[in-house]
């Protein structure tokens, strides 16, 4: 037996007493659920791109509507028989007429003004998406598809429910392709579009309250536009304005000041970090010089500098091992406590080869890494083998 749809004329039905047709007990792996089928339902189900409703049927909550062809089937969380009274949570459906109704506003908009044809739609719990074919929507066609929509809002035009065949429908200016027998239900904003839709929709424009565009991406061969309606583009402005206010109060200057500020701070990092990296690399080599003035002449007329580093940054043993390898005659075979990084390199006349030493050493203690005759560098598999990994490499050089 087929359900009434109460929703279909009176999208506003809040409440309303239905006579329970069946109610089947489902047992699932969590919690046993019933589903419930009633003359009639203002509830409304998952369909169309809008998700269903949620509320109560007497003392049982309803978690699931759906949408079986004739019948609208309740799936509640304990028994119900009889005449039930039914109650909709209302902020939740009314908020999902304002992103519905916003939608059929913003495609038509998109579609008349801009070519671009609405080919679905998502309404999400926080976002809705719709996705465009056509041409890439540039910035300035977001802003005027958002303003002209939002013109259509605060003219606070009718919006109604219109019955007719799919020719009928047709001559009325349909443009969509519907290929459904019978009488089908379609959607009016006044002046603007007639859409087939069995969906619920604010009764006027001025209801939508605000339509407010976000991102757009790509997403295969289409453009998908994010966008609010209603209480979310109040809530969006204000966690946006918060944001604004947080990154000023940090940056110490008013809002309005932000992203001046933000650009200005952004364009000091940069500066500090290549004056930083230059400081950096001066420093090493007169490190390395020192390091070297300071290591002894072996028997074989080599500086051997073996060193394991802790304390000190990575980026600065990266630069201070090299420096020191650039030196005659001098050998370095450095390691870096806290990740185990390890680096061996030689300069002019060593005639050693540093990418086969590595592979012995780390043969022993493992890692990975590799380089050049005379550059390499690694990876140690434990940090803890630091110290024994110089001293192998310190005996393999002899
Ligand atoms: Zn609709």
């Amino acid at each position: 037996m087929t359900t009434k749809r109460i929703y279909y004329d009176d999208a506003f039905a809040r409440e309303f007493i239905g006579e329970v047709r069946s109610c089947e007990e489902i047992t699932g792996e969590d919690a046993t659920k019933w589903r419930v089928v009633l003359d009639r339902t203002a509830f409304y189900p998952t369909s169309g791109g809008q998700p269903n409703d949620l509320g109560t049927q007497g003392e049982a909550r309803v978690l699931d509507v759906v949408d079986e062809g004739d019948e609208i089937v309740h799936v509640v969380d304990r028994a119900v028989q009889g005449s039930v009274a039914g109650k909709i949570d209302w902020a939740r459906r009314f908020d999902h007429m304002q992103q519905h109704t916003g939608q059929h506003l913003l495609s038509a908009v998109l579609m008349k003004e801009f070519g671009l044809e609405t080919v679905s739609f998502h309404l999400g719990e926080e976002i809705c998406t719709i996705d465009l074919r056509g041409l890439e929507p540039s910035a300035e066609t977001l802003v005027a598809a958002e303003q002209a929509a939002n013109a259509v809002v605060f003219e606070d035009r009718p919006v109604s429910v219109k019955y007719g065949t799919a020719e009928e429908l047709r001559a009325l200016g349909v443009r969509k392709e519907v290929d459904r027998d019978g009488v089908l239900r379609a959607i009016e904003i006044e002046g603007v579009e007639l859409q087939p839709c069995g969906g619920t929709h604010v009764a006027r424009t001025g209801q939508i309250g605000m339509i407010q565009l976000r991102r757009c991406t790509k997403i295969r061969q289409d453009w998908r536009l994010e966008f609010l309606c209603g209480e979310r583009v109040a809530k969006a402005a204000r966690a946006d304005y918060e944001t604004r206010r947080a990154v000023a109060e940090k940056l110490k200057c008013s809002p309005e000041e932000a992203l001046s500020m933000v650009d200005k701070t952004v364009g000091e990092r940069d500066a500090s970090f290549r004056l930083a990296k230059a400081r950096g690399e001066r420093l090493a080599d007169l490190e390395a010089e020192k390091i070297v003035r300071e290591t002894a002449v072996d028997a074989s007329g080599l500086k051997i500098v073996e060193h394991v580093f802790e304390g000190i940054e990575a980026s600065y043993v990266l630069l201070l091992a090299p420096a020191i390898a650039t030196h005659e005659k001098t050998v370095a075979l450095v390691a870096r406590r806290e990740c185990g990084h390890i680096f061996f390199g030689q300069g002019p006349g060593v005639g050693k080869d540093m990418n086969a030493l590595l592979k012995k050493v780390l043969g022993v203690v493992g890692g990975k890494g590799g380089g050049t005759k005379d550059f390499a560098r690694g990876a140690l598999a434990d940090p803890a083998t630091a110290q024994r990994a110089i001293e192998i490499a310190r005996a393999e050089v002899g």
